[in-house]
């Protein structure tokens, strides 16, 4: 069983820590060179923290060609994040090393309408039960992170009147895992963690706009190469009006017509009980595209007209790299095509000219690693 350390570097320490971690550098020259800092300086600092055991060097044999430089990387002893991705119905567990290697992950079933108290309190158990099991002995906990489907102040860590968490709106959810474990927390809209996540497989595409069609619809904007955040609220769709050609439908929020009350997960598998069609997650709406049910086709392919209706203002507006779509939506082709129609049907020319419009190439942790990233942030500062 692993214990928990609060990880103690100081101001530049954890910038030449950080750069190792996340791949910038590995050498004590490409660290002089990518932080700006003197030689002499990041010598110093980088045998501070060989000696404290966070950095290890390897690969100091020589090579035909003369001596080959050595290469820094993390300790694997350096510590661990634990992450969660919190949806609706399950969540998504993982250990991380400081260098955002997955160490095990794990998809355990949850109910996020239980409450804030009592998942959160699953979480901190499954987390211990994770440790227990995976936790090299002696390498210290360093940080707690999780995604939560809803709307997070980014200074309080509380979730602000989430759509489908009853009793988690106002929660203060870092407060509440900090409490519990007395080390960094990270408490993010699982959109954004998706799209820093992804950002990772997307090399050279610097801006991002990252939806994610499950339950609900959300959307992390990577600008210049970092999540954009605002006030906490940047890239939530889920409000936006949309127009449609049948009576008015009222969103949880209290305004008719929202994006969400026809385009998210939740939404379609109520359309389709209405239709007398049962349906328990958004994967098995999916399910029913691909059999060829023609009421779930209509319906998704409804959804992402929608959606690329909405995305349309903001391609011309942040006039991004690539759209990418994630969320257990995703894989059902109509999706995809009708947002394609609609984005390239009516954006300007110059916005769609280069622009991708792609499902997410992440893969399934793509959200974990995202969490582990910002946490690591958090971890350092
Ligand atoms: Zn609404």
């Amino acid at each position: 069983m692993s214990g928990k350390e609060r990880l103690l570097v100081r101001g530049a320490q954890g910038d030449l820590l950080r750069l190792v971690a996340t791949g910038h550098a590995e050498s004590r020259a490409q660290l002089a060179r990518v932080s700006g800092l003197a030689a002499s300086s990041v010598s110093l600092r980088v045998e501070e923290l060989i000696d404290t055991g966070l950095l290890v060097e390897e690969g100091s044999g020589t090579s035909s060609g003369g001596r080959r430089p050595r290469r820094l990387r993390v300790s694997p002893a350096a510590g661990l994040l634990a992450v969660a991705d919190l949806g609706a119905h399950h969540a998504r567990l993982g250990l991380l090393d400081l260098s955002g290697v997955p160490l095990v992950v794990e998809e355990r079933a949850c109910d996020i309408a239980l409450g804030p108290e009592a998942t959160l309190d699953w979480m901190a158990a499954a987390f211990d039960d994770l440790l227990a099991t995976h936790g090299p002995a002696g390498v210290p906990l360093r940080g707690v992170g999780t995604g939560v489907p809803g709307p997070v102040d980014p200074g309080s860590g509380r979730v602000v009147s989430p759509s489908r968490m009853p009793g988690w709106n106002n929660f203060p959810v870092a407060e509440h895992l900090g409490a519990h474990y007395d080390l960094p927390v990270l408490v993010e809209n699982d959109a954004n963690l998706l799209a820093v996540g992804e950002a990772r497989s997307w090399p050279g595409f610097d801006n991002l706009m990252v939806l994610k069609a499950g339950s609900g619809i959300g959307c992390g904007v990577i600008v210049d190469g970092r999540l954009h955040r605002g006030r906490g609220a940047a890239g939530d769709i889920s409000h936006v009006r949309v127009r449609t050609d049948s009576s008015t439908t009222m969103c949880s929020c209290g305004h008719p017509d929202c994006l969400e009350a026809y385009a998210s997960g939740a939404a379609l598998m109520d359309a389709l009980s209405g239709l007398g069609i049962a349906t328990r997650r958004p994967s098995d709406v999916v399910a029913l595209v691909e059999d060829g049910v023609p009421e779930a086709t209509a319906l998704v392919r409804n959804a992402g007209r929608l959606i690329g209706e909405v995305l349309t203002v903001l391609v011309n507006f942040i006039n991004p790299d690539a759209i990418v779509v994630g969320g257990s939506l995703s894989t059902a082709e109509p999706l995809i095509s009708a947002i394609r129609a609609a984005v390239y049907e009516r954006c300007l020319p110059l916005a769609t000219r280069d622009l991708e419009i792609s499902v997410t190439r992440g893969g399934p942790d793509a959200a974990l690693l995202g969490a582990g990233s910002l946490l690591l942030d958090a971890v350092l500062s």
